[in-house]
């Protein structure tokens, strides 16, 4: 069979992410290609006929399939419709045995990882210390990320207590798309109006909270803004920096604890918890690596180091420390005492920041509402980046102080407890990058009142950053700019 030939039983590949939004009322599918970065929009309509395609019916059954839920199409036009997304790479051949479970499952909702594969049991948590959450209530959380997801339990849960929602009660299909690729899948994403999950109020209240307790919260709700991370010693418990309100809780006690204190070790931990595993080396540079127990040594002598005047200039400078002696004493000691960050070694980042923002600001205006969140940050985020092109004007901000210190040292204290700065990229390069995003984030308020913008959300621009990089796949422009070193 030519790899262009239709499948004769053809089903959405799983590297498709389906996601439904409601523009006012207009309804508005999109198909998103991860390997390629490809968008595309689909009618309400055509989405009942692609959903039909699951691997288990040729395009005749499809057409029958889609029919019974109200989507006529004939066979003729359902063919060149399939095999133009065939064409685009999107779909795959029939399901194998293993489909049902080929998904990836839902971040916060994993099914239960066997305790072997769990790391010790007994590993302690050792929880972000100094820190309580006071959440605003405001939602700025529930209006930002492209996928709320919710295991099976929790959508049926969801769609009880509010089945008016997108008519939800009476169609899962109606409130949900699959996590990815097409049913059967692990979990479903719920659909947003104007980039809000479907089930939050107008006035920023989660509804499923109001009604049911926080209980009928799906599980990454409940355990959001709190990540886990086994490093062979502990299990840092910390929190993402990417809601607002984590920022403004920051050197504020009497807020909610990140974890039940009644809790000590990780078998503790309810199971379905996605609890990363740092592993056991990681590159801390170009060409260079170390092993986890190095790692988790460096990170806990950095938290105790005293923090620079400024963040972003210490991570600057610590990053060139890394590169040229690892992770030694005398690196720390450049981050503490470091030397004034440079426009020109910041440029290349915040250039690369731009283009991908800027992209994403172009492909957003074909289908996303004016009212989201999302689209808004990322024109903020664009804007930001354009303006600190001119070398003028960033060197007069770096030249600047930080209009908040203490939320930079927070930040940098949550990414540091929370080993977020260890990863695919070198320790290295996620130093840089951390730095380019302290600077962007102290630019985005002239960006967002130049755009004469107000949103609670922006009340903590570092946290606006964050959750649009690693939310919204921004943070992709430091490989960019590592590829090009
Ligand atoms: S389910 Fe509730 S808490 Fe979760 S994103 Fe939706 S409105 Fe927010």
């Amino acid at each position: 069979m030519s790899p262009n030939t239709l499948p004769a039983r053809p089903r959405l590949a799983a590297h498709v992410l389906v996601r439904r939004h409601l523009v006012g009322e207009e309804e508005r599918i999109i198909l998103h290609d991860v390997r390629s970065g490809q968008l595309l929009q689909l009618g309400a309509r055509e989405w009942v006929l692609l959903s039909a395609a699951d691997g288990t019916r040729d395009v005749e059954g499809i057409v029958i399939a889609a029919a019974r839920e109200g989507a006529h199409a004939r066979a003729p036009a359902a063919h060149a419709f399939l095999a133009q997304l065939h064409a685009a790479g999107l779909l795959e051949a029939e399901a194998t045995g293993d489909d049902a479970v080929r998904a990836e499952p839902a971040a916060g909702a994993r099914p239960a990882r066997a305790p072997e594969e769990r790391g010790g049991r007994a590993r302690p948590l050792e929880v972000l210390p100094d820190f309580s959450l006071h959440c605003d209530g405001r939602g700025s959380c529930c209006r930002i990320y492209a996928s709320i997801l919710f295991d099976p339990e929790e959508a049926a849960r969801a769609r009880a207590l509010r089945p008016d929602v997108l008519s939800g009660g009476a169609r899962h299909e109606r409130a949900f798309t699959p996590e990815r690729g097409t049913w059967p899948c692990a979990a479903s994403v719920v659909a947003m109006r104007d980039g809000r999950c479907a089930y939050l109020e107008g006035e920023g209240r989660c509804s499923l909270h109001a009604i049911g307790g926080p209980e009928a919260k799906p599980l990454g709700c409940r355990t959001f803004p709190t990540s886990f991370v086994d490093d062979g010693e502990s299990v840092r418990v910390s929190v993402a920096a990417e809601c607002a309100c984590v920022l403004a809780s920051a050197g504020r006690p009497g807020g909610a604890p990140l974890l039940d204190p009644r809790l000590r070790v990780r078998g503790d931990l309810d199971e379905r918890i996605d609890v990363a595993e740092l592993p056991d080396r990681a590159p801390i540079s170009p060409g260079a690596t170390a092993s986890r127990a190095e790692l988790v040594a460096w990170s806990r002598r950095l938290a105790a180091a005293a923090p620079p005047p400024d963040v972003a200039a210490g991570l600057f400078a610590l990053a060139a420390a890394v590169e040229a002696e690892g992770l030694t004493g005398g690196a720390i000691a450049r981050f503490e005492r470091p030397d004034p960050l440079e426009p020109a070694a910041l440029g290349p980042w915040l250039a690369a920041l731009h283009g991908r923002a800027a992209r994403r600001v172009r492909e957003d205006a074909a289908w996303r509402s004016e009212r989201d969140l999302a689209r808004r940050a990322a024109q903020w985020i664009a804007a930001a980046t354009l303006a600190l092109a001119e070398p003028d004007l960033l060197a007069a901000l770096l030249a600047t102080p930080a209009p908040a210190p203490d939320r930079e040292r927070f930040y940098l204290r949550a990414a540091l407890h929370g080993h977020r700065l260890i990863g695919a990229l070198p320790l290295s390069l996620a130093l840089r990058d951390r730095a380019a995003r302290l600077v962007v984030a102290r630019a985005l308020p002239v960006a967002v009142a130049a755009a004469g913008d107000d949103d609670p959300a922006c009340a903590e621009p570092i946290a606006l950053v964050e959750a649009m990089l690693r939310g919204h796949g921004l943070e992709a422009y430091a490989a960019e700019v590592a590829g090009a070193r």
